[in-house]
């Protein structure tokens, strides 16, 4: 029987789920139907709990050198931004980055750790048969099928996988479609990002690398079912002006694109020997920039399960758990992204005072501020346990001589030792002894915590209670 991974998609999901087998010492082919990257970027923003992810890897530094660090966040563009410093984590930052580069750092990644990336590879149908699935792919020199032990569509929000495993994608269609234009301003708003609601739109202006701006809004005549025509410059001028009362000198438009808000979550996350992540698995509005962010992440909670699976170390029923655990995810995803539209999209008087009285409780409640920005932030996340801590995600915990983050690297559990004696290694994980010097309650309250792979508690013994490594 094959051992192989087959994944459909080499966009940010597909790359980072490739780096993660490689990890787990899986064999991976990637096949991406493009010969070449798309050059326009969708997604800017890169957010806290992805940078720790990035960290527990050691491969967050070349993103965060070129990214551009901002100390905040938005919730569907409120004047009062969410300030991260609230946040628990070393990464407290938006990152901004363009999605092609972001994509070209994690292909690099992905190469490095020896995953097999085929572009000009498009996958066209898949069948189940025992013991293997058979994928069939439309190559530069013909069509091929090739045996996997599983198949992950990371093949976005029209999945190919997915239709071909029969799992459907519920939700609601298009009723609001939003503008962007990647453009070079010659009077452009005085610094850093611009935002601006009126009765006339919703304008979100934000700088570049290589001298552009992204412009991108809503007015009201988006709010229509019926997909408008192709953007041009002009509308957008007329757009941006209508808003802004200017039009900042736009010219020479790089990127000029529409997108709505239809808002889909496939049923299933795992069907027999078929996964979804990222985008193929859930669809909706950009709002607050996490599409890219939670595909990440549902590549990191399936990375380590799958790699188990196939080397025969865990059932074949743990990857249930990566359904379990991520739907919920994907659920919330939706609902946060569906409230910011509809105040994004918020242009009448009653709308607008709406808008302003959640933009003063951002202000003046920091708690609700900080409720808004651990769900944006990715950190919030929790799966299952009957601890308060466990299913969190562990932060980045100080040792003398090492870090947690730098213990999970290796991609394989890590067992936190905090007694003065400490007890037998647990079999597979690697054991670290001693107390971190972060000075956390919940955590000196400990004997030992176990950490998943990727990065959450899977359990823990408080101090005094049975040891469950003995
Ligand atoms: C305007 C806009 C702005 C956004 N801004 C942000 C942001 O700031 N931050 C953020 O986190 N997210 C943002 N997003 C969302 C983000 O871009 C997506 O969530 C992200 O691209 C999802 O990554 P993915 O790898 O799951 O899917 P995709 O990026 O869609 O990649 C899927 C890949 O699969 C390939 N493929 C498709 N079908 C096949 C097939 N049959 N065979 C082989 N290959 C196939 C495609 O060519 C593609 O390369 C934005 C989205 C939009 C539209």
């Amino acid at each position: 029987m094959t051992k192989n991974i087959v994944i459909a998609g080499a966009g940010p999901t597909g790359l980072w789920l490739a780096a993660e087998l490689r990890l787990a010492g899986a064999e991976v082919t990637v096949l991406e139907q493009r010969t070449e990257r798309d050059p326009h970027s969708k997604a800017l923003t890169i957010h806290p709990r992805t940078i720790e992810v990035l960290a527990s890897r050691g491969v967050e530094q070349p993103l965060l050198a070129e990214g551009i660090p901002i100390p905040q966040g938005h919730f569907a563009v409120l004047d009062d931004r969410l300030d991260f410093a609230l946040l628990d984590t070393d990464f407290p930052i938006t990152l901004a980055l363009l999605q092609a580069r972001t994509e070209e750092l994690l292909e690099d990644h992905a190469r490095d750790r020896g995953a097999d990336i085929r572009r000009g590879h498009r996958v066209t149908g898949l069948t189940e048969h025992p013991g293997e699935v058979r994928v069939t792919v439309d190559g530069p020199d013909g069509g091929y099928t090739i045996a996997a032990a599983y198949v992950v569509g990371c093949d976005g929000t029209r999945s190919t996988v997915r239709a071909a495993a029969g799992i459907d994608f519920p939700g609601t269609s298009a009723s609001v479609y939003g503008w962007l234009g990647d453009v070079v301003l010659t009077d452009p708003p005085s610094a850093g990002s611009y935002s601006r609601a009126t009765a006339d739109g919703l304008l979100l202006a934000v700088p570049l690398p290589g001298g552009l701006h992204r412009l991108v809004g809503h007015s009201p005549d988006d709010i229509r079912a019926d997909r408008p025509g192709e953007l041009t410059l002009d509308e957008l001028r007329a757009k941006v002006t209508a808003i802004a009362g200017r039009d900042f000198g736009m010219h020479s438009p790089a990127w000029l694109s529409r997108f709505s808000n239809a808002s889909r979550q496939a049923t299933r996350y795992r069907r027999g020997r078929v996964l979804l992540a990222g985008d193929a698995a859930h669809m909706h509005m950009p709002a607050g920039g996490v599409g890219l962010n939670v595909g990440l992440q549902d590549a990191m909670n399936l990375g380590w399960k799958l790699g188990a699976v196939v080397r025969g170390e865990a059932p074949d029923d743990l990857l249930d758990t990566y359904h379990d655990e991520r739907h919920p995810v994907g659920a919330e995803l939706l609902e946060h992204t569906q409230a910011q539209t509809a105040l994004m999209t918020a242009f009448s008087p009653d709308g607008r005072r709406l808008r302003s009285l959640l933009s003063t409780l951002i202000a003046e409640q920091p708690a609700f501020a900080k409720t808004l920005a651990e769900r944006l932030s990715g950190l919030s996340v929790r799966y299952a346990g009957a601890h308060p801590l466990t299913g969190t995600r562990a932060p980045n915990l100080k040792f003398g001589d090492t870090t947690l983050f730098r213990l999970l690297h290796a991609g394989r559990p890590v067992l936190l030792d905090f007694r003065d004696e400490p007890g037998p290694a647990a079999p597979g994980a690697i054991v670290h002894h001693g107390r971190p010097l972060d000075d956390r309650p919940d955590w000196a309250a400990l004997d030992t915590a176990l950490i998943r792979p990727d990065g959450h508690v899977a359990e823990v013994t408080p101090s005094g209670e049975p040891d469950q490594h003995r």
